[in-house]
C-alpha cells in the first residue's frame, strides 16, 4: 500500500469505521475490481475502493465475520484479505507503515541518532539541575530531564519544587540549549507544565489517567508515555492511542519496567518490549535502564543492551551527588558513569548503523 492509501484508512478508522482491507493483485482489471465491491456490498459491507500508485486496495467497511475473509479472497485479480485487527488504530504500522521521528527542540528521536535524555529524578536547585544540564550536554545527551512535580509513593516523600522547579529546567535549557522533559501529574498542571517543557511526560502511575491524556493531546508539545507498571503493551498502546487521537502525534513509548515476583530489581526491564513495539507501531520507543532496574550498578549494562536491542532512545538517570538525591539516588549514575556509559552506548550505536 501506498502512503496516500494508508492515509485514506486511516481516515476511516478515525471515524470510528470497522475496515477489512482487500488488496487487489497488481494489474487487477477494472472488471476485477468492480466484481469485488460487488461481493463486498452482497456481505452486506460498503466498499471503498481506493486507487494507488502500484495497486488498488477496496477497504470493505462494517461488521465483519470469519467467513468474509475467506469468501473475498477467492475472488478473481484479489491478492489477500487484511481484516485490520489492531485496537490501536493511529498507533499502527497497519496505518503507518513509515516510522515517526518526534523532535522536541534539541531532542529527536525515531531517526539514525538516538534520543539521549539524562538528568536528575527531581530538580532540586539552580546549582544541582545547572551542573546536571552541563554534565549531559558535555557528554552527548540531547535533552534534560527533571520533575518538578513528583508522584511519590509516600505523601511524606519530596514532593518536587513545581513550577520554581520548572523555572529552572527552562533556564538550564537557555544555557545549554537542551530540550527540557518533565512530568505532568495533573491535567490541572497541563498548561503551565507545557509552559516551561519542551516533552510532557506522562509517568507510569498516570499512563490509564484518561483525561490527562487527552489534555496533553490538546498541546503541541511532545509526550514521553511510560507504561504503567502492570499495564499489558495493548493498554500502553491504546493509552498512546488517547493522546493521538487528539491530534499530537508527537508520542514516544518509554518501556521502564514491569512489576513481577522478582525482587533482584526495583521492576522487570524487558527489552524485547523495543522489538515489539516496533513491530507493532510506527511510534519510537525510549527505554528507562534505571526504573527498569533501581540499581545504578545495573543502568549502565542495560542502557547499552537497549542501544544494541534497537531502542530509539534512552532516559537516564544522573545526579552530581547520588548519595544527596531527594528521590532515586539509588538508581541514579555519577556524572562519570553518565559520561562513560554514553560512549559505550555511542560505539554499540555505531555498530548497528545508528549515531549518538
Ligand atoms: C521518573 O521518571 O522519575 C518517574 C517517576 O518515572 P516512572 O513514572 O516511570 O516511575
Ligand atoms: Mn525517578
Amino acid at each position: 500500500m501506498d502512503l496516500k492509501q494508508s492515509e485514506t484508512i486511516k481516515n476511516l478508522l478515525i471515524q470510528g469505521n470497522k475496515v477489512m482491507i482487500v488488496v487487489m493483485k497488481n494489474g487487477a482489471s477494472p472488471g476485477e475490481i468492480a466484481e469485488t465491491v460487488k461481493r463486498i456490498k452482497a456481505l452486506g459491507l460498503k466498499a471503498h475502493v481506493i486507487e494507488g500508485t502500484e495497486r488498488t486496495v477496496v477497504a470493505a467497511i462494517g461488521e465483519k465475520r470469519e467467513e468474509m475473509k475467506e469468501a473475498l479472497e477467492s475472488g478473481d485479480g484479489v491478492e489477500e484479505v487484511m481484516p485490520i485487527l489492531a485496537p490501536y488504530k493511529v498507533a499502527s504500522l497497519e496505518v503507518k507503515p513509515e516510522p515517526t521521528v518526534v523532535t522536541a527542540g534539541s531532542l529527536s528521536v525515531g531517526g539514525k541518532a538516538l534520543g539521549i535524555i539524562g538528568g536528575p529524578c527531581s530538580v532540586e536547585s539552580e546549582e544541582q539541575i545547572m551542573n546536571s544540564a552541563r554534565v549531559v550536554k558535555a557528554a552527548g545527551g540531547t535533552a534534560l530531564r527533571g520533575g518538578a512535580f513528583k508522584p511519590r509513593t509516600s505523601p511524606y516523600s519530596f514532593q518536587g519544587m513545581k513550577e520554581e522547579g520548572l523555572k529552572l529546567l527552562a533556564a538550564a535549557r537557555d544555557e545549554t540549549g537542551l530540550a527540557v522533559v518533565t512530568e505532568v501529574l495533573a491535567t490541572d498542571d497541563v498548561d503551565l507544565v507545557a509552559n516551561y517543557a519542551d516533552v510532557l511526560q506522562i509517568g507510569a502511575r498516570n499512563m490509564q489517567n484518561y483525561r490527562l491524556l487527552e489534555a496533553v493531546g490538546n498541546t503541541d508539545r511532545a509526550v514521553l508515555l511510560k507504561r504503567g507498571a502492570s499495564a499489558t503493551m495493548d493498554e500502553f498502546l491504546l493509552a498512546a492511542e488517547y493522546i493521538l487521537n487528539e491530534g499530537n502525534p508527537n508520542v514516544m513509548l518509554c518501556e521502564r519496567g514491569i512489576r513481577t515476583f522478582e525482587s533482584h530489581t526495583r521492576f522487570t526491564l524487558p527489552l524485547a518490549s523495543v522489538t515489539y513495539l516496533h513491530h507493532k507501531t510506527h511510534l519510537p520507543v525510549v527505554i528507562d535502564p534505571s526504573h527498569g532496574t533501581g540499581h545504578a550498578y545495573m543502568v549502565p549494562d542495560m542502557a547499552v543492551a537497549a542501544v544494541a536491542a534497537g531502542a530509539d532512545g534512552l532516559i537516564i538517570e544522573m545526579h552530581p551527588n547520588p548519595p544527596e538525591a531527594m528521590s532515586d539516588g539509588y538508581q541514579s549514575l555519577t556524572p562519570e558513569q553518565f559520561d562513560q556509559t554514553l560512549a559505550r552506548c555511542k560505539t554499540v550505536a555505531g555498530a548497528i548503523g545508528k549515531s549518538l
